[in-house]
């Protein structure tokens, strides 16, 4: 059985009495080479667990669990349970899990894979719910080996900018922080059942095992990125102003001045060696205040 042909998907989802859920972001792969390749280039280790979210009616989840050691699949809509048990018989190396990623506690629900060996995750993700299931997996903390995702487009090309291009953003910089994202390739609207309005393109993101940059507090880093984007029309100064409220816009300027910034620059200028060391200059004046 085909799990990308049209005609089958409409067969097996008119079998089971049940339609696409816009609400849950449900556009289906129709091509399998498509497929393939997401399951190819999504992990370096064959004897890996994947962990899936969203496997719609299966297409992906059998393409994985041919190449890898296990899969464990988290679908959030229940009429599609019955539906994974017809797709998916037989294959006795998935397991499907009824839940919302979001609410899913991934630290209990992985930690009997992560001591078997690499554990991945690998995702079509539903649009509606992108940056929030990726922040979720990269400050979960646990040590996924790489994260492939096929997202929006325009999302991706944030997720990938470089620093100083226009289209970084806060995530751009958070991203670079845990890993290495890069952008394996573009998927046509038409791809998809039912068409969505955009593009789709599949990112990489390889974790990294050791940061290169450890900040001296993190959340102070994750601040400083914060502010720094939260106004980007603003400079540098003004935006960490508005993001920190603790410290005087005198003594901000004193800790861009010392990273050997000009004051005029803007935050998307910034790499993240260069956001570590201005979030170190600004912990160590918060710091100092401190009685
Ligand atoms: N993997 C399939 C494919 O590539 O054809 C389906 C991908 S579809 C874009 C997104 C899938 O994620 C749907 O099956 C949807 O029901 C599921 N989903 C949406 N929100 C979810 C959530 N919060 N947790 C788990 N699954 C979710």
């Amino acid at each position: 059985m085909n799990l990308c042909d049209l005609k089958t998907i409409k067969q097996v989802m008119a079998m089971f009495g049940i339609n696409f859920r816009k609400e849950f972001g449900q556009n289906f792969l129709t091509n399998h080479m498509v497929v393939e390749d997401i399951a190819d280039q999504c992990c370096d280790h064959a004897h890996s667990t994947i962990l899936e979210i969203g496997p719609g009616i299966g297409s992906l989840t059998r393409e994985l669990a041919e190449r890898y050691d296990h899969v464990v699949a988290l679908e959030i809509d229940h009429g599609l349970i019955p539906v994974l048990k017809f797709t998916l018989d037989g294959y006795q190396n998935i397991t499907v899990i009824n839940e919302d990623v979001m609410k899913t506690d991934l630290a209990s629900l992985l930690a009997p894979y992560f001591e078997k060996g690499p554990v991945a995750v690998c995702a079509n993700l539903p649009y509606y719910i992108t940056t929030p299931i990726l922040m979720k997996l990269l400050e979960s903390g646990l040590p996924f080996s790489d994260i492939t995702v096929m997202i929006q487009s325009e999302v991706a090309d944030r997720l990938c900018a470089p620093p100083g291009g226009k289209n970084c953003g806060a995530i751009t910089a958070v991203l670079n922080y845990y890993g290495q994202p890069e952008k394996l390739f573009t998927v046509r609207a038409d791809n998809f059942v039912p068409v969505p309005k955009v593009d789709s393109s599949v990112v990489r993101i390889r974790l990294y095992r050791e940061k290169p940059y450890r900040p001296l507090h993190e959340g102070t880093l994750f601040r400083t990125i914060h502010a720094s984007f939260e106004q980007r029309r603003k400079t540098l100064p003004n935006s960490l102003s508005a993001g920190f409220g603790e410290l005087t816009k005198e003594e901000l300027e004193t800790c861009i001045t010392q990273c050997g910034h000009p004051l005029n620059i803007r935050g998307e200028k910034l790499s993240i060696e260069e956001f570590t060391t201005l979030s170190d200059a600004i912990w160590h004046t918060m710091q100092s205040k401190k009685v």
